[in-house]
């Protein structure tokens, strides 16, 4: 059983000693246990946090423990009602060859999934965070302007397609001509503005002429510095995500814009909320499934993926992904 553990608690960006690969020997489940091959270990930003032991909504990893992470996996052998070997699970396996469990929280998908993978991105944990967050707390209406930025990533895509369907006018955020270029002619919002390019604050306000109703903020830093101004009366903010600040040492630079961005939410009626998934809108996920599961089906929803070739790969994908390096929803692909 291949592993990577945590070595040690990185400061700023995690790089090579933050991971250490091992061999031990495959675990045997006992009585009301399972034992799950690990297929696909899913790669997301909140991972971040768990490698620190900040305080936070979840307990951290402990050093030299693996690293936690969902998984799809195999069933090799089970002891457990629900569970037969050979099906296929939606679990949290970590970035392991080889997991126990106990059923707990696990998806059995049966024997012959189609795009299994997807249930760690559109069909899974990002896109339920999409569908809960935008409808719950974002509360679109037909007519409004949305704007959503990590525009090309697996969160921020399926906002901007759910905006499109629900009637919206749907701008995205994201780094580069490249990504920008996706969102508007694969996945179908009315633009895309390129962050890092040269007047970004300009372009973003030329592009939402009646303002900002929506604003789904993953990143935060200088993208909601440009948002603020252009956000409506009664504007509502889901915050998911501020992945621009996870790596950070230090507060940001610069004056304090504590009491402006107070001011603004008082005088605009703002209605900022943070939420952490599967603790707000868990219950959801079954009506998500059908639904997005029928978009999905249609083609009304697409989905973009980049598959990595094996676990050792992970700690480098890992970091890149930390860089704004994906395009799409980063998933490893451990195949032993
Ligand atoms: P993404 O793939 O969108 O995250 C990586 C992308 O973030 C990069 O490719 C990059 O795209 C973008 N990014 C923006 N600013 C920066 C920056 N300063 N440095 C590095 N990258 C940057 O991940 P997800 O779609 O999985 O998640 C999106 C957000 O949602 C994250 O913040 C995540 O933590 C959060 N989240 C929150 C949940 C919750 O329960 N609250 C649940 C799931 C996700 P670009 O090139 O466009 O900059």
């Amino acid at each position: 059983n291949r592993r990577l553990v945590l070595a040690e608690r990185p400061k700023g960006e995690p790089d090579a000693n933050t991971l250490r690969l091992e061999t031990v020997a495959i675990p045997v489940p006992e009585k009301g246990q399972m034992l799950l091959r690990n297929e696909y270990l899913s790669l997301d930003p909140y991972m971040r946090g768990r490698m620190s032991d900040a305080p936070s909504y979840a307990a951290p990893v402990d050093v030299d423990a693996p690293m936690i992470g969902g998984t799809v996996s195999q069933v090799v052998s089970s002891h457990l009602d629900g569970f037969a070997e050979g099906d296929w699970v939606v679990a949290f396996g970590g970035w392991q060859d080889y997991a126990l469990s106990d059923g707990t929280g696990i998806i059995n998908m049966g024997k012959n999934p189609e795009n299994p993978s997807w249930a760690l991105g559109v069909l899974g944990m990002p896109g339920l965070t999409a569908w809960a967050a935008l409808k719950h707390i974002g509360q679109p209406k037909a007519g409004e302007t949305l704007v959503v930025a990590g525009a090309s990533g697996p969160v921020g895509a399926t906002v901007g397609q759910i905006g499109k369907i629900l009637g919206l006018r749907v701008v995205g955020i994201a780094g580069g001509a490249e990504k920008c270029q996706h969102v508007v002619e694969n996945l179908g919002f009315d633009a895309c503005i390129d962050y890092k390019a040269d007047g970004f604050a300009e372009t973003l306000k030329s592009a939402v002429p009646e303002g900002i109703d929506i604003y789904f903020e993953n990143v935060g830093g200088a993208v909601f510095d440009a948002v603020l101004p252009l956000l409506n009366t009664l504007a509502r903010i889901p915050l998911c995500g501020l992945i621009s600040q996870y790596n950070a040492t230090s507060l940001p630079d610069g004056p304090d814009r504590m009491n402006y961005l107070m001011g603004q939410i008082l005088r605009k009626r703002l209605t900022m909320r943070g939420f952490i998934v599967f603790d707000d809108f868990g219950q959801y996920y079954p009506e998500f499934a059908s639904e997005m599961g029928a978009w999905v089906r249609e083609g009304k929803i697409k989905y973009r993926e980049e598959m990595i070739e094996g676990l050792e790969q992970a700690p480098e994908a890992f970091i890149g992904l930390l860089r704004g390096e994906a395009f799409g929803k980063r998933v490893i692909h451990l195949g032993n």
